[in-house]
């Protein structure tokens, strides 16, 4: 438990250097800087990019997962001379991290990789050769497929599966590892957006961001090591439960205040808030996740329609540069439907209604709202982006306060 409690204060500790990672070109080319991969200090690997185990102590039972066969985990790699020789496992394992159950694995990435995606060559190849792990300033083994027990499916994504994951590694750290196919990305044309959703995500270290720790690819896949997000989907339990209390509410939005504090004041702005992109840790603690239509932006307005119609603010429905307060706006939507349970300019007649009623704000709160949540709602839902409520007003509130629990909003569990 030791070593993995200092592990975990050394990601904790981890500082993002806001000169060259937030420089999206940079990063970029320094992504691409391939270094042989050179023998590595097995604790500084980990340090760098694993997770810190997201379970308490006790929570284990029998492991039940298979392992990938090396035939098919072996990535593409041939600007490497040497692979790397496996990390060889210390003679005194973690139990509680070895023995939490990660579930049945279905061979899933073997079924897709016979079945899904093509060598991708040229330009794209390049856009797309992301590896993490050949580090930029100090080399640092590479990962592979065969570095992890594999579990449960987690859920699909649209370029591929995502899976629970451990590290075979010592401390055995738990991982949702998810695989995107490089033709799908180019055929869809995001090789771009993946790049920069990625390279966003992996600078960002915050309790209700969803970590990114590394990625690795092989000729048709990249892969992605995400942080295990216990609970899964938010969207799942707004669905399974109509809405939530005021109370379950007020915390989530005040983690979504903390969150979305952090990622401005590093000049990232989310612009697709909704219900599907949040996802849950163990404790219930809010996540962001998905970050694919963010940008990074410093000193930038934007103009560029995207995100979801429910939660698109007036300036982006009318076509108008935006900025970071978008980000506000959504924060409004997500609480109304937290609170009501659908979003508040919902028009089951099509998208053009829905963008009048934005365009108008055509905002009607049912009664059982009460005056406190209404207030916050309302000065979040204003059409000029400059007269929404800062988002440290927001943590301030009245209708946040009188629900946050002691310890502020990191120790909240949602019930
Ligand atoms: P979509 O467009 O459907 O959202 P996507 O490519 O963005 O697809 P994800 O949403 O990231 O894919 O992943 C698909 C599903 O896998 C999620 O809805 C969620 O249930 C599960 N999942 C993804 N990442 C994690 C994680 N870190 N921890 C737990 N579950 C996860
Ligand atoms: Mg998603």
């Amino acid at each position: 438990m030791t070593s993995i409690n200092a592990v975990t204060r050394q990601i904790a500790a981890l500082e993002i250097s806001s000169k060259p990672n937030t420089n999206a070109a940079k990063s970029t080319a320094a992504a691409h800087q391939k270094k042989p991969s050179q023998g590595q200090n097995v604790s500084k690997l980990l340090s760098k990019f694993a997770a810190p185990n997201p379970f308490p102590a006790g929570h284990s039972k029998a492991a039940s997962s298979s392992t990938i066969p090396t035939k098919h985990g072996r990535p593409a790699s041939p600007t490497k001379p040497t692979p790397a020789a496996p990390a060889q496992p210390a003679p005194t394992p973690a139990p509680s991290q070895q023995t939490i159950d990660i579930g049945r694995y279905d061979g899933g990435f073997e079924i897709d990789n016979e079945n899904r995606g093509e060598k991708v060559y040229g330009e794209a190849a390049e856009e797309l050769a992301l590896d993490s792990s050949i580090a930029r300033y100090r080399p640092t083994r590479e990962w592979h497929l065969t570095d992890f027990d594999i579990g449960r499916p987690l859920g699909k994504g649209k370029f591929g599966r995502v899976y629970m994951v451990r590290t075979k590694v010592e401390p055995h750290y738990i991982l949702a590892l998810k695989c995107l196919y490089k033709s799908e990305i180019v055929q869809s044309r995001v090789e771009k957006q993946i790049r920069r959703e990625i390279e966003i995500q992996q600078n960002l270290r915050h309790p209700h961001v969803l970590r990114l720790y590394g990625y690795f690819h092989d000729e048709k896949r990249i892969f992605l090591m995400i942080e295990f997000a216990g609970k899964g989907e938010l969207y799942k339990q707004l669905t399974k439960h109509g809405c939530f209390s005021e109370k379950r509410s007020a915390r989530y939005i005040d983690q979504m205040a903390d969150a979305l504090m952090y990622l401005h004041a590093k000049h990232v702005i989310h612009r697709d808030i909704k219900p599907e992109n949040l996802l849950l840790g163990i404790n219930g603690e809010l996540k962001i996740g998905d970050f694919g239509w963010s940008v990074h932006a410093p000193g930038n307005r934007r103009k560029t329609l995207c995100g979801t119609l429910d939660y698109l603010p007036p300036e982006m429905v009318e076509g108008k540069e935006h900025d970071d307060k978008v980000d506000l706006w959504a924060l409004g939507v997500l609480t109304y439907e937290f609170i009501v349970g659908s979003p508040p300019f919902e028009d089951l007649t099509g998208h053009n209604a829905t963008y009048k009623r934005i365009a108008r704000v055509d905002l009607k709160i049912p009664s059982k709202v009460s005056p406190e949540a209404k207030d916050l709602i309302v000065k979040l839902l204003q059409y000029e982006p400059e007269k929404r409520i800062a988002l440290s007003e927001v943590r301030k509130h009245p209708w946040i306060v009188m629900h946050r629990s002691k310890g502020g909003s990191t120790a909240t569990r949602a019930s």
